[in-house]
C-alpha cells in the first residue's frame, strides 16, 4: 500500500483520526507519518487529541518488551485494536466524536474483540500473551502512555482498570 500523502513510499504507519463525526484512516509512510504526528503534537493541527489513542502508529516492540517483559508483542497489538474498537463503539452509539475513551469502555471493547477473534480460546490466548486480568490491560495502556504512543487525560489512572470483569466469567471456554 502506498502512502496517502506522497504516493511514493510504502505506507507503514496507519493512523485513525476522528474527522467531524467520522473515523478517517490515513496510511502514511515513515516520513509523512512522522511529519503528521510532529505537526499534531506541536499544535499545528488540533487533531492530536482526537487521534485515536493507540492509533496504529508503529509500536517499538523491542523497546516495550525490554522495559516490561511481562507482555508479548501480540498483547500490545491487541490493546491497540481494542482501543479502536472502543472508539468505534462509542461513535456507533452516540454519533459524537469520542474525545476520550474510559477504562471501562476499553475493557468492554477488548472483551468483545477477544471473543470475536478467539471464541472459546479467548482466555487462553490472552493468558499466552501475559494478560490474566483487567489490570494487565491497564499496565499495557500505561506502558504505551509512558512510551509517548498514547495520550492520556489527567484523570486517567491504573485504578480505572481495577474491578473490571473476571476473566473466568467474561471469557467462557
Ligand atoms: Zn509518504
Amino acid at each position: 500500500m502506498l502512502c496517502n500523502q506522497c504516493h511514493e513510499r510504502q505506507a507503514t504507519i496507519h493512523i485513525t483520526q476522528v474527522v467531524g463525526d467520522k473515523l478517517a484512516k490515513r496510511d502514511l509512510c515513515e516520513v509523512c507519518g512522522k511529519e503528521f504526528v510532529d505537526a499534531a503534537k506541536s499544535g499545528m493541527t488540533n487533531s492530536f487529541e482526537s487521534l485515536i489513542r493507540g492509533s496504529p502508529l508503529q509500536i517499538p516492540y523491542e523497546l516495550m518488551l525490554a522495559s516490561d517483559s511481562r507482555y508479548t508483542q501480540e498483547a500490545y497489538d491487541f490493546v491497540r485494536a481494542g482501543l479502536e474498537r472502543a472508539q468505534q463503539n462509542r461513535l456507533r452509539r452516540s454519533q459524537t466524536v469520542p474525545a476520550h475513551i474510559s477504562g471501562a469502555e476499553l475493557l468492554e471493547g477488548l472483551r468483545e474483540l477477544a471473543i470475536e477473534s478467539f471464541g472459546k480460546r479467548a482466555k487462553a490466548t490472552l493468558n499466552g500473551w501475559g494478560i490474566f486480568k483487567c489490570e494487565d490491560f491497564g499496565e499495557i495502556v500505561f506502558n504505551l502512555v509512558a512510551a509517548d504512543l498514547l495520550s492520556k487525560q489527567e484523570k486517567d489512572t491504573k485504578t480505572d482498570f481495577q474491578g473490571g470483569y473476571n476473566f473466568d466469567t467474561a471469557f467462557p471456554s
